[in-house]
């Protein structure tokens, strides 16, 4: 890779303090640096192709380089490329997008609110749950639940509900008010010879502890991602939002689905929500929505909850939240165009029908010795390394073991992500059966690297 001083990797070393990156590695290595998208594939400014196993980050449904998308923006950048929708101003894109949402969102869902980013659609979540709770006149209502290992961003609000430990490290997070149960993990947290019923019974219970316990007057709402994403792709035990949606509405609190990496077909639902039966108050989109082509998020909610909060703003003279790109003109119409091409190439089918394919594909690396678990739903899915299969033991996290597939993966041309030791899957929604079968032989290839390197690290015994 060329280092000379005016080398992109030079110039990006000086200026750039990269998410989730070790920055004293960056400093030594510097970056991959990705030049451009083709389909599932992506390639770097040595020419390399990648396939592109996590969609950029979870997020871009149709491939890269798709022509539609680029004429959608060019055609709206012409037109007008910038207005807001403060102080009651409008413009068109917005408006069919906010209709196409609401038509396509769960029933209850009938209110839209755009924004930039996944963590501040979480922000005004918890921003809205207070506004509510105020205008109805129960102030006390405002603790949020969420889980540990959740990913609902990185803001404030929305980096306190997240329940991963390197978000709230050092940042002095998260902040008062949100609690994290137990995460929903069967393999890792179910009691030995547990069903994943009895499982899910368990952590019901102790939500109803947790909200009993915190006075159920002081909860407004559990927010969770339908299938568990970035925390390492953690689909619920069977039964488990049935359960948590009972005592939910028992103490009155609110369900907030974030929805944001498995909206729009990841799971061969066209919503989470959609697969795993849920019933939510509100629902947080984004990721998908463009396929990434542009930033944008939103979140519904259901009239009951709309109908106070636009009371109030009447009373008080303005609802008092808003950001300069939301529902920006370029981004909503690049999301119109990206729902449209969603549904008339039949993704979500795609990633029901292609999924199983992915699913079945992993599951046969089970007798893998690595492999502790195999897991996922659709096209999404999670292989977790283990140092040894029976005892379900980690391994040590020094060793880096998921990061060593993960860079092993590079070599191999696959692009992919690991969350510790949890090696996640989430190819663009167009990826053919033939192309996950090269994706396979690929990580098939960095596992065997992996097994080698462990056996180079491991003392000779005896
Ligand atoms: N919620 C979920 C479920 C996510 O996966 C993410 C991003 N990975 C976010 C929220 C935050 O979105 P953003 O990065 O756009 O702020």
């Amino acid at each position: 890779m060329p280092d000379l001083p005016n080398s992109m990797h030079a110039r990006d070393r000086a200026n750039i303090l990269h998410p989730y990156t070790n920055a004293v590695n960056h400093q030594r290595n510097g970056p991959l640096i990705i030049d451009k998208g083709e389909g599932i594939y992506v390639f770097d400014d040595q020419g390399k192709r990648y396939i592109e196993g996590l969609a950029g980050l979870w997020s871009v449904a149709v491939g890269f380089g798709e022509e539609r998308l680029v004429s959608a923006a060019a055609r709206q950048m012409e037109k007008l490329p910038y207005y807001h929708t403060f102080a009651s101003k409008s413009h068109e894109p917005s408006i069919l997008l906010a209709e196409k949402l609401v038509s396509l969102s769960p029933q209850r869902l009938e209110k839209v609110f755009f924004t930039n980013s996944g963590s501040e659609a979480n922000d005004t979540v918890v921003k809205l749950l207070r506004y509510f709770n105020n205008v109805v006149g129960r102030p006390q209502k405002k603790k949020i639940i969420s889980r540990q290992r959740a990913y609902h961003g990185v803001t404030v609000a929305s980096g306190s509900l997240t329940g991963l430990p390197l978000n709230h490290r050092d940042f002095d997070l998260p902040m008062p008010g949100v609690k994290h149960v137990s995460c929903p993990h069967h393999y890792r947290n179910g009691a030995p010879g547990e069903t994943e019923e009895e499982f899910a019974a368990r952590l019901a219970a102790e939500m109803e502890a947790v909200i009993v316990s915190e006075g159920p007057d002081t909860v407004a709402a559990f927010i969770g991602e339908p299938l568990m994403g970035a925390g390492g792709v953690i689909p619920p035990p069977a039964g488990y939002w049935q359960k948590i949606q009972e005592i939910c509405r028992k103490y009155d609190v609110l369900i907030v689905a974030d929805e944001v990496i498995t909206g729009f077909g990841r799971l061969g639902s066209m919503f989470g929500c959609d697969y795993y039966g849920i019933d939510p108050d509100i629902m947080v989109v984004s990721k998908q929505i463009t396929s990434s082509y542009q930033p944008l998020a939103a979140v519904l909610i259901s009239e009951e909850l709309f109908a106070p909060i636009a009371e109030n703003t009447g009373r008080i003279g303005g609802f008092g939240h808003g950001f300069t790109g939301s529902g920006h003109p370029v981004a909503t119409a690049v999301a119109l165009e990206n729902i449209e091409i969603i549904e008339e190439r039949g993704l979500v089918e795609n990633a029901r029908v292609v999924g199983k394919v992915l699913q079945a594909k992993l599951r046969e690396f089970a007798g893998h010795p690595l492999v502790g678990e195999v897991r996922g739903v659709g096209l999404i899915a999670g292989v977790e390394l283990v140092a040894d299969k029976e005892s379900r033991t980690a391994f040590d996290a020094s060793l880096g073991i998921g990061t060593y597939v993960f860079e092993r993966a590079h070599e191999h041309g696959l692009i992919i992500r690991n969350s510790g030791d949890t090696i996640a899957f989430c190819p663009p929604l167009i990826i053919r059966e033939d192309q996950i079968h090269d994706l396979i032989t690929r990580f098939s290839a960095a596992l065997d690297d992996a097994m080698a390197y462990i056996r180079s690290n491991s003392t000779p015994r005896g």
